[in-house]
């Protein structure tokens, strides 16, 4: 099974709000089964699909319970507030203290087109919002506070301009 590239942080793909499935066939099965090898390879709690190049509406998480898949979601419910420590594989080695509501309501299909709909408190809940943002083209630094998002783009930009041992080890 192949291992994709993840996409990182200047990639125009990673800025496209990803379309919806309208038929989860053989492709898509294995879509999600090569998004979580690449998942776990690179390792992350979660990985969606436009991470990979692909403008799919589709993520894959593993917050220790087993692999999941969820196509076409959405959030119709959020609540509360909760801060933790948020890093993304397309913004490689980088992280920040982010609020975002603490639990949330997602609905959407499994891969056999099952409806699913799941409540997501903390970790759960980060991971489901994350790789929603992911699917409309919306990356962690656009969750930042203003001045966290200032330094951040002067590290990436830094980065982009050298040949760091870092920088290389994610392309
Ligand atoms: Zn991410």
């Amino acid at each position: 099974m192949a291992i994709f590239s993840i996409r990182v942080f200047g990639d125009p793909v990673l800025r496209q709000r990803a379309a919806e499935i309208e038929e989860i066939d053989a492709k898509i099965v294995r879509l999600s089964e090569e998004m979580i090898e690449t998942m776990y390879a690179a390792p992350g709690v979660g990985l969606a699909a436009p991470q990979v190049g692909i403008e799919r509406r589709i993520f894959v998480y593993d917050v220790g319970e087993g692999p999941m898949t969820v196509i076409n979601p959405e959030i119709v419910e959020s609540r509360g507030e909760w801060e933790y420590e948020e890093g993304c594989l397309s913004v490689p080695d980088l992280h920040w203290l982010i609020v975002r509501p603490k639990e949330v309501h997602l609905v959407g299909h499994d891969l056999q087109g099952n409806e699913i709909s799941i409540e997501g408190d903390e970790l759960l809940g980060r991971v489901f919002q994350h790789e929603l943002d992911h699917l409309d083209g919306i990356l962690l630094l656009e969750r930042l506070e203003k001045d966290q998002r200032k330094q951040a783009m002067r590290v990436l930009r830094a980065r982009a301009f050298s040949n760091s041992p870092e920088s290389s080890l994610h392309a």
